[in-house]
Order: C-alpha cells, then sequence, then structure tokens
C-alpha cells in the first residue's frame, strides 16, 4: 500500500499518494472513445496539405511537417499595449507573443505514436528550429512548446499537430523549475535534474527505458496516473543543445513511450505533454536540464483525473496511484504499436 506525501523538487510541493483509493466505487461520469477509423486525408481539416484554413489562407502541399502562424493566436503581436491601469493594486500587461501551429505530418489518421522514429526525430528537428527562431527575438522571454491530445483535453482535430507560443513573460511552471534548479546549482554544484535521473536509477522501478543518451520515467513524485517524463541525459538547456546523436536516442525513447501509451487499453492514449526549456530572456540557466513531460488525464479506461478540492481547491495533487504500480504496467506492455499488430 502506497499512502505518503511525496516532494516535488521541480514545482516545489507535495503531492499527495493515496494508491489505496484507486478502487474506491465509481459511480459518476465515463468517457467515452469514438471508434475512430480516419481517412489519410481529410477534405474538411484545416490542417491537411493543400486545404485552406481561417480566412483566405491555404495550406502549402506539403510532405513532411509544417509550421504556420497560429490564425487565431491567444497571444500577438498585434495585442493592445495600450492598456488603460486597472483600479488599486491591481495590474495588467501586454499579452503579446507569437502562436504557432506544427502539423506533424501530412497523414490525416496518424498520430505521434504511429509515425517512425526518424519522423519524430523530424519533428524534433522542427522543434529545434523554432525555439531557436523564436527564442532569439527581443520581444520573446520564453518558447513553450506543446501538443495537446485526445477530445477530453479539449483538441477535436485529429491531425497530428502541436502548438508553439513564444510569449513576452515565462510561463509559471518554467519560472518556479528555472528558480529551484539555479538555487540547486548554486547550493550543489549539479542540476537538479541530473540528481532526479541519479534517484531515479537508484531505485530503478520507474524507468520505462534508456538508451545511450535519453531516459524515459515515471517520475517518483508524478501528479497523473501514467505521467513520464522523456529527456536526454546530459543537462542541456533546450532542445536545439542536441546533437544528432542525442535526437535520434531521444526520438526513439519517445517512440518506445507513446507506443506503450496507447497499446495500455488499445486507443489513442490523450495527454498534455509540454516541453519544458530554459527561457530565452537573456538569464543564467547553466542548471535548466530540458525535458517532456507527458500528463495523461485518464487514470482508468474511460475515466478522467478530476480535478476537484485537494488540486483546484487547495493546490496539492492527490494520486490515487502508485508510480511503481503504473510503471511497472507500461513496461510489461508490448512495443508494437497494437494498430501494427493484427
Ligand atoms: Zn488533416
Ligand atoms: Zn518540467
Amino acid at each position: 500500500m502506497t499512502w505518503q506525501q511525496r516532494w516535488h523538487p521541480l514545482r516545489e510541493e507535495w503531492v499527495i499518494v493515496a494508491a489505496h483509493r484507486q478502487d474506491r466505487p465509481w459511480i459518476g461520469q465515463t468517457v467515452g472513445e469514438k471508434a475512430a477509423s480516419l481517412p489519410q486525408y481529410d477534405p474538411q481539416c484545416y490542417l491537411c496539405p493543400g486545404n485552406s484554413r481561417v480566412g483566405d489562407r491555404r495550406n502549402p502541399a506539403y510532405d513532411t511537417t509544417f509550421v504556420f502562424d497560429n490564425d487565431l493566436p491567444c497571444v500577438g503581436l498585434d495585442a493592445p499595449t495600450d492598456l488603460d491601469p486597472p483600479a488599486g493594486i491591481y495590474q495588467n500587461r501586454p499579452a503579446t507573443g507569437i502562436a504557432r501551429v506544427v502539423c506533424y505530418s501530412p497523414r490525416h489518421d496518424l498520430t505521434l505514436a504511429q509515425m517512425p522514429a526518424q519522423d519524430i526525430e523530424g519533428v524534433l528537428r522542427v522543434w529545434q528550429e523554432q525555439y531557436v527562431d523564436l527564442g532569439r527575438r527581443d520581444e520573446i522571454a520564453h518558447v513553450l512548446i506543446f501538443e495537446n491530445k485526445g477530445d477530453v483535453v479539449g483538441v477535436s482535430n485529429p491531425h497530428p499537430h502541436g502548438q508553439i507560443y513564444a510569449t513576452n513573460f515565462v510561463f509559471k511552471t518554467i519560472e518556479t523549475e528555472a528558480a529551484v534548479c539555479r538555487r540547486h546549482l548554486r547550493e550543489t554544484g549539479r542540476a537538479l535534474f541530473a540528481d532526479i535521473l541519479t534517484a531515479e536509477r537508484q531505485d530503478g522501478r520507474r524507468i520505462l527505458l534508456e538508451n545511450d543518451s535519453a531516459i524515459a520515467f515515471v517520475p517518483y513524485f508524478a501528479r497523473y496516473a501514467y505521467e513520464v517524463y522523456v529527456a536526454p541525459k546530459v543537462t542541456h538547456a533546450s532542445v536545439a543543445a542536441l546533437c544528432d546523436k542525442e535526437l535520434a536516442d531521444l526520438a526513439a525513447v519517445l517512440k518506445h513511450v507513446l507506443v506503450k501509451f496507447d497499446n495500455l487499453w488499445q486507443m489513442s492514449f490523450p495527454y498534455v505533454m509540454p516541453l519544458h526549456q530554459a527561457p530565452t530572456d537573456g538569464g543564467d540557466y547553466a542548471g535548466f536540464h530540458f525535458h517532456i513531460e507527458f500528463h495523461p488525464p485518464l487514470r482508468k479506461p474511460n475515466l478522467l483525473k478530476y480535478l476537484a478540492g485537494p488540486e483546484i481547491g487547495g493546490g496539492n495533487f492527490l494520486s490515487d496511484t502508485s508510480p511503481e504500480q503504473k510503471a511497472a504496467e507500461l513496461r510489461a506492455l508490448p512495443d508494437v504499436h497494437y494498430t501494427e499488430d493484427r
């Protein structure tokens, strides 16, 4: 029985692990999955090659990846800058930045999990270019690259794609991680994430895969049942600093994790997947270790992890599952995607 609090060193907060609660009776809502058989090309899809988007814009007939500025951005360079000051102690500032969409493949029916590792490597190279291109701009303080996947995280278009928010501010989680990593480096001379990797390898039970230069594991302090971190073993501030060998190794580990996820319940597994990279505001981020985090919202087939009293009301996560058990579950699954195994 796992019933304890675990310290999340990157977020500096406690996670309550109460794994004995996983089997409590559930009479609430469940989340169904559409049995999807998708076409390779959908004439209605605004992400497919050659199709039209909002306004008069049209996608090129791309055959690998395709990046474009989001037609309806949350942050934009034309956001108003002459804001009226709010009352009293309140503050505001312009929501400027650049929002982009990254199509991973021209194929409407593929997910990252179904793409060959070399095509995933192609996506990693696009992320490298984007981080460098957007990060070098004076008005950009941070480049947040992420993918939301699945209806349950609000994505209705199955065409494989991710997003980029390059902003005039640093997102809160990154700001916290950067501050914690800086302090850890000053106090110990080591990168915090490298110490996390050391602890994970000392224990070993939560590691899903490692090759020469990349590793995947369910962190000791996981907040979601199937939370997984994927990272290079050497400390690099961003994906842009990885050499060819490290990119190939990282793509192989990513592919492995994505296949495990889909094989878990033989469904296209939903998740939020952010890349955590150092800000590009010119600060010193020597201790920042680039990593990719997977936050899957399901804790059972068709059952969402709801954020409620402890998480929304109190600010600490309550996990109903043991990270060791979930890692063992994922490790036991086949390495071949279930759709290719028929
Ligand atoms: Zn499409
Ligand atoms: Zn992180």
